[in-house]
């Protein structure tokens, strides 16, 4: 017998809606105006020039940053100054950076467990389960008791996505994360990102891989100096691209 679903009220709004969005760096507008909607297993390449705002973007979307003016709303639930428990949001919005950021004085499997005890409330046998269950997901769980510095670059990015997806986020949001990675281990993240994407996670990555972008993205977006200059999916964008702006960023990264 199927198990009665519960009820999110938001499911019928967007993952992610961000409109009319300005941040102040003191003067400087990292970001102009900027409004987005992510649907509910959307996948949405971010690219741009450096500086464009990428980063303070999903930044903002994930409330590391705090924008000035306009509404970001994750899930159903504005985030604002007066939200009393930013962490209930924060728990559904999982990050990877360029850099992985793991815990180095805690092993592989300790570093996915970390959050889903302390924030969750998870058992420990519980949260050891689905570490272990997720580090097998990222073909990693050998490695379960060895430190970061012990692993490749991509060794230790597929931890960091097994650490985010330990928290069950509802949307998963990567800041380059092949950058800082030798090209041999560039395929490896992108095949784990694949994957995550084929099994219906709502994705925000900036990135500028083209062909995870093809393969993968139901939109690409492209920014530059604050703004979101043109959107569209893959294969018109690549192919051809409305703006002087995309075909000049284009032409310098194939
Ligand atoms: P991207 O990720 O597209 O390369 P960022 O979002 O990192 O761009 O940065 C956008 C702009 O905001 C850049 O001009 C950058 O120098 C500026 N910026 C980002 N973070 C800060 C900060 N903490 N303080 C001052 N300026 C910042
Ligand atoms: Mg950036």
């Amino acid at each position: 017998m199927q198990q009665e679903r519960a009820v999110n009220p938001y499911d019928r709004f967007p993952m992610v809606i961000v409109e009319h969005l300005i941040k102040r760096f003191g003067s400087f507008n990292a970001l102009s105006d900027v409004n987005l909607t992510v649907a509910r297993g959307e996948k949405i390449v971010l690219c741009g020039p450096s500086g464009s705002g990428k980063s303070t973007l999903i930044r903002c979307i994930n409330h590391i940053e705090k924008h000035d003016y306009g509404r970001i709303v994750v899930d159903g639930v504005e985030l604002t100054d007066r939200i009393r428990d930013i962490n209930s949001v924060r728990c559904e919005v999982g990050m990877v950076f360029q850099s992985f950021n793991l815990f180095p004085h805690l092993s592989v499997v300790e570093n996915c467990m970390l959050a889903p005890l302390k924030v969750r409330g998870l058992p420990q046998s519980e949260a050891l389960d689905r570490a272990m269950a997720l580090l097998r997901k990222v073909r990693i769980h050998d490695q379960a008791k060895k430190y970061p510095a012990q692993l490749s670059g991509g060794q230790q990015q597929r931890v960091a996505i097994a650490r985010a997806l330990c928290m069950q986020p509802k949307i998963m949001l990567f800041d380059e994360p092949t950058s800082a990675l030798d090209p041999e281990m560039v395929k490896e993240v992108l095949e784990t990102m694949v994957e995550l994407a084929n099994d219906g996670m709502t994705m925000v990555c900036v990135t500028h891989e083209m062909g995870f972008a093809r393969e993968v993205a139901d939109r690409v977006v492209f920014m530059d100096c604050g703004s979101i200059v043109e959107e569209g999916d893959p294969s018109t964008f690549f192919r051809a691209p409305n703006t002087e702006r995309a075909r000049v960023f284009l032409n310098q990264i194939v």
